[in-house]
């Protein structure tokens, strides 16, 4: 869907990779792909889905873990730390306030923004298969024809199909 004032496409991008500091150390991953090139072509909504569901910033960080076809979100360095149901209840709701969007772009090896980098951790050692972020998979399941990609795939050829994707998309 095209904004009429603007007529950009909107896609939404993890927020740290916008240069804000939302990570669970307090720091940012500015990508300046997404900030110098991206930003002249699209317009950018940052969604933070941890800060979103109302952790702090900074936080203890979480991991996947347990099954890799359906984890949780535990605490890395605390197991006592599971905020699996207060992204489950943000992710039920969050993909459908974003139907506007045309496009994602994630935050790789998160584990709730990954496409399919996120490591998950069962009985205490990372699995052979990584999977989805939690708020990931539910973007992908509620838009399942969006195009998506994530930061560390940003190279010249798979940029351009992205962009031709969105705008596609955006149609
Ligand atoms: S990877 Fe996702 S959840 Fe983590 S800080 Fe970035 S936007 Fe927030």
């Amino acid at each position: 869907m095209l904004k009429p004032e603007t007529r950009r496409p909107i896609i939404g991008v993890s927020q740290c990779l916008l240069g804000d500091a939302v990570r669970y150390d307090g720091r940012s991953k500015a990508n300046i792909i997404v900030t110098r090139q991206l930003s002249r072509i699209f317009d950018l909504v940052a969604v933070c889905p941890e800060v979103e569901a109302g952790l702090s910033v900074p936080r203890p960080p979480v991991q996947l873990t347990g099954d890799i076809n359906n984890p949780e979100l535990t605490g890395r360095d605390d197991p006592s730390i599971n905020i699996t149901a207060l992204m489950q209840e943000y992710c039920n709701t969050k993909p459908a306030e974003l139907k506007h969007l045309s496009g994602f772009i994630f935050k790789s090896r998160s584990p709730s923004c990954a496409l399919n980098s996120a490591p998950v951790v069962i009985e205490g050692r990372c699995a052979n298969e990584t999977r989805n972020g939690m708020f990931a998979q539910a973007m992908k399941d509620h838009h399942p024809d969006m195009p998506v990609i994530e930061d560390t795939c940003l190279t010249d050829k798979s940029i351009d199909n992205f962009i031709r994707a969105v705008k596609n998309y955006s149609r």
